[in-house]
Parts: structure tokens; sequence; C-alpha cells
């Protein structure tokens, strides 16, 4: 997912890629969840106040088993991303801006909406003259999944006696918890 800042011009540069399924693998390593199709991801790029601004979305499809009910599910979790990528040169104060770049600057709000991007946006450095995207989709991509991954909200996991799946049917078991101890004394009295 390289991008040579060359290729984007005025309007913006709209890219549509795809992390493969073994690239996808190897991000959700360590993770509780597995990818089943690669990812797609549509990116704008647009040059902006002497960087590159960069809006993209996916959608993470991932399956994982549930951590109450242990049936495996599947996630659609939609992701979108603003990132602004500035140039090392900028960052270290140099502030030296070429013709382009000041003639971007003095068309001020030419786009509206622009600054307003800008500050919500993350700031990554990159070389000035190629963009990587993949890093940023990977981190995205971890950054989306949930903590824990349940089948649904409100799922009622297994029964702690006969193993039943809640969510399926209720099995009737008495599940109210009874202190060993007295169970022991409740079996003397039974006896007595
Ligand atoms: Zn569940
Ligand atoms: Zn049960």
């Amino acid at each position: 997912m390289l991008v040579k800042i060359d290729q984007i011009r005025d309007p913006g540069l709209k890219l549509n890629e795809q992390l493969s399924l073994e690239l996808l693998g190897a991000a959700l390593e360590g993770s509780s969840f597995r990818a089943t199709e690669p990812l797609s991801v549509s990116a704008n790029l647009r040059k902006l106040s002497g960087g590159v601004l960069v809006e993209g979305k996916f959608t993470t499809r991932v399956v994982s088993e549930c951590k109450r009910c242990l049936t495996e599910s599947k996630l659609e979790l939609p992701v979108s991303f603003t990132i602004n990528f500035v140039p090392e040169s900028l960052v270290r104060g140099a502030g030296l801006m070429d013709e382009d770049e000041q003639a971007e600057k003095d068309r001020g709000t030419g786009e509206s909406g622009g600054s307003f991007a800008l500050d919500k946006a993350d700031e990554e450095v990159f070389d000035g003259k190629v963009i990587d995207l993949e890093p940023v989709v990977r981190e995205q991509l971890l950054l989306s999944l949930p903590m824990n991954a349940l089948c649904r909200e409100d799922c009622r996991g297994l029964c702690i006696k006969c193993g039943q799946n809640l969510n399926e049917k209720q099995c009737g078991c008495d599940t109210t918890f009874v202190d060993p101890r007295l169970a022991a004394l409740k079996d003397i009295k039974l006896q007595g």
C-alpha cells in the first residue's frame, strides 16, 4: 500500500487497496480474532498544508470465539480514520515551503472543512516522498477490535453445571451458588 506523493494530483487521489489474508493473519497474530477474507480499504489522499491528509475506511470482518458461550461468531465493524502525514522536513522545524505549498497555503479556505479535518486527524511522519498505508491500516484494524468478543451484548453463556448454551435453551439446572461446606452440612442433616 505504497503511495508516491507525485501520484497525488490536485483533486486528491482515490485508492482501493486490499490487505491480503496473509498480512491480515500476521496483523491479528496473538489476538483471539481470525480473518476469513482479505480486507478492502478505500482511501482518499490529498495534499494539505505541506502534508498529505488521508481519509480512509474499511470494514473489519473477523471471526472469534465468544468469551461466554464459546460459539464462533462473526464480527463486522466499520472503521474510518483520518491521518495527516507530515513530511520529516516540516517536523524538524525547517519550515521552508516550496512554491506549491506556499500557493496551497495562500489559497487558504479553498476547501472548507479542510482545517476541521486536520484538527481531529492523527499525525504520522513520513519521508516526504512515499506514504505507506499498511501500518496505518494494521493499527486501525487492531484498534477496532473489542476487548471482549461476545456473540452478542446479552449473551447468556453456558450453564456452569451441564454446559448447555443458554442462548439456545434453558437447561433447568439449579445454578444458585451453594457453598460446599454448607452443602456438606445439609447432607448430614438429611442423613440424620
Ligand atoms: Zn456468546
Ligand atoms: Zn444446565
